[in-house]
This record gives structure tokens, sequence and C-alpha cells, in this order.
């Protein structure tokens, strides 16, 4: 039986936008842009200027709707500037991008990313996640379909507020650790073994940029560390989410994750590679990679990530309990080389706890 792996191309630099009419001129002529109002606003006077003068014709700029919903999916395919446009756009975070995927695969366009922040790999990736008109998780929309090509601004990352970079760099270290802990003992395909060997470029070239890459996001300065960080983030880790199958793509530390969305409203101030980051730490505790433990131990407290349950403001052992009941029953961990318990996820996080105090 054959099969087919597609890879997205890109584009990286402070003047990445000005490659459009070049890559693009071979999908055609029109174009409907689709993204978030902040991502708009920073990234659409570029767009334009680079389609100027070129063969290519911007129909419409339109607004993806505020969440990425199956509800506005279906507004966007109604849009007639959609309907005429040989190529979407999507720019923005993870959920204008996601809603702009949603749209080309359904109505079978190419389409093209813009991310103007680096916090997921969602301009790298073919699936898409969708909610609830209220804000709740639906479904994951899956497609082998990535994008044909990422324009990543180095500039416009830079001068967006450091915290989204914070938030995925912790997400990011997870896809290496992660992949390499569920995929062990397996026979690996190609694919997969291709995905989870270059998920080492996820974690080492944070642990050497990321503190020097956040120093110059704050200053909104683009630099070769930022640059290296940003390619981790998007590029890296998105073509490990492609290429590998979906049990690799998380376990324990995503598991921790969704565990401590079970404390509600406390945790919403925490963003999602916040905690995943700190789920790192407690599979490679579990998992007793001690040398691992205590480089990822050393980068996470370098730019102030979380390193124990005070940081994400947990604090008694009821609400640990709730994070381990939740986090035991999530699908992230059905795919793991040997079974994990409640009582090792536990035993786990409290001998972190004692790490902590040994390491302050
Ligand atoms: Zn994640």
């Amino acid at each position: 039986m054959s099969y087919t792996i597609l890879f997205p191309n890109y584009t990286i630099g402070e003047d990445a936008f000005t490659e459009i009419p070049n890559v693009c001129r071979q999908y055609g002529k029109k174009i409907a842009v689709i993204g978030g109002k902040t991502a708009l606003s920073k990234a659409q006077a570029e767009i334009e200027a680079a389609v100027k003068g070129s063969d290519l014709e911007i129909l419409d700029v339109l607004w993806y709707g505020g969440d990425a919903t199956l509800e506005h999916v279906e507004e966007l395919k109604n849009n007639k500037a959609v309907q005429e446009a040989d190529m979407l756009f999507g720019v923005g975070g993870g959920r204008a991008i996601d809603t702009c995927k949603m749209v080309a695969h359904d109505l079978k366009k190419p389409f093209f990313t813009f991310p103007t922040i680096a916090s997921t790999c969602a301009a790298c990736t073919g699936v898409a996640v969708y909610y609830y008109p209220n804000g709740e998780f639906r479904d994951l929309y899956l497609s082998d379909i990535p994008t044909n090509h990422i324009f990543i601004s180095t500039k416009i990352i830079a001068e967006a507020p450091e915290v989204y970079l914070w938030a995925g760099i912790g997400d990011t270290l997870a896809k290496h650790y992660e992949s390499v802990f569920s995929s062990r003992n397996d026979e690996l395909e190609h694919f997969n073994a291709l995905g989870v060997n270059i998920s080492a470029m996820s974690a080492d070239p944070l642990v050497k940029y990321g503190e020097k890459a956040m120093a110059d996001c704050k200053e909104n300065q683009t630099s070769f560390a930022l640059e290296q960080a940003i390619l981790a983030i998007i590029v890296s880790t998105g073509l490990v989410s492609n290429l590998v199958i979906n049990d690799y793509n998380s376990a324990l530390a995503h598991s921790i994750y969704y565990g401590a969305t079970a404390l509600g409203e406390a945790m919403e101030k925490h963003l999602h590679g916040e905690i995943v980051s700190y789920g790192v730490l407690v599979l490679l505790t579990l998992d007793k990679q001690t040398s691992e433990l205590e480089r990822i131990f050393k980068f996470n407290k370098s730019i102030g990530l979380p390193t124990k349950l005070a940081d994400l403001d947990i604090t008694t052992m009821d609400e640990l309990d709730i994070v381990i009941n939740k986090a035991k029953d999530t699908q992230d961990l059905v795919h793991v080389p040997y079974e994990i318990t409640k009582d090792m996820i536990r035993e786990a996080v409290l001998t972190l706890e004692d790490y902590n105090k040994k390491m302050a």
C-alpha cells in the first residue's frame, strides 16, 4: 500500500513577505485574506505592499470571526471573495489560521499562512482545532494537507508581546520529550522515525537560544537567537506534528495540562504552554531522565517557566488529586511505553517538589 507525505515550504526573515509574488503566482491570481484583528493590523499593510505591482490581486480582507468555530467557517465559505479566490491567506496566531485552514480544506483551495506570533505550530500543520461558540473545545479537523507555504516575518513576531513566545517555548519543548517517550519500543515506519528524530530540533535550539530570544523579543529586536526560537516553535514542531501519528504527538506533559484545566477558573491565568512546560518536568522525573531533568529544569528557571506546583498556584493535595484524576483519563496516556498510574504521577510530582528544594 502506498502513502503520501506532504511538506510545507517556508520563508523566514524580516522581509519574508516580499517573496509572496514569487511563491504564490503559480497558484493563480486572486487572494482572499482571513485573519485576526490584531494580526491584520500588524501584517495587512505589508502583505498589500508585497502584492502591489505583481500579478496577484487581493479581493478582500476578512475577519475570521473571533474564534475557530464551524459556524465561522460556514460564514466564510459563503463569502463571495472567498469563493472567487484562487488561494487563501491565513493571518494570525493559532485560531485565525486554523479557521482559514478549515475553509481552505472544505473548498479545496491552496492556502498560505502568516503567523504573527510564535506560540504554536498551527501555521505549519494541516490539522485544525475547533471550538463550540461558547469557547469549549469541540474537536480536531484532521487533514494531512499542510499549508503550501509559511511566510514568517521575524519583524512582526519580534514586535508581538513576548508572553506568546514564552508560552510557545514551553509547548514546543514538550514535542521532543513526548514524541520520543510515547514512541519508545515501537517499530517505527519511516515517517514516524523521521518525525521523532527531528524532534530534537524542538528542544536543543530552545535550550541554547531561548533566554536570548526572550530578551530580544522583549526589546522588539530581531536576532539570530530569536529566529532559531521561532523556527523551533513553528517549523520543527510543525514538521514533527505533520509526520508522526497522533499517538506520538503528546503524552504526560499534555495530560498534566488537561488535568490542570479541571481546576477551572483558577487555572485560566496560566497559559497552555506554561502548564505544559511544567508537565515536561513531571514526565522527565517520572521517567527518571536525570540529566534531561536537570537541563530543562535550569532552562525553565532561566526564563521563568514553572518548575513547581506553587508556580501554577496549586497549593493543596486536594487540588493535586483533581489534576491527577483528570490527567489519568486523557488520551495522551493511552499510548505510552509502560502503564502510568495515578500513584506514579503523584510520586513524580512530589519528587519534583523535593528537587526544587534541593536546587533552590
Ligand atoms: Zn500543546
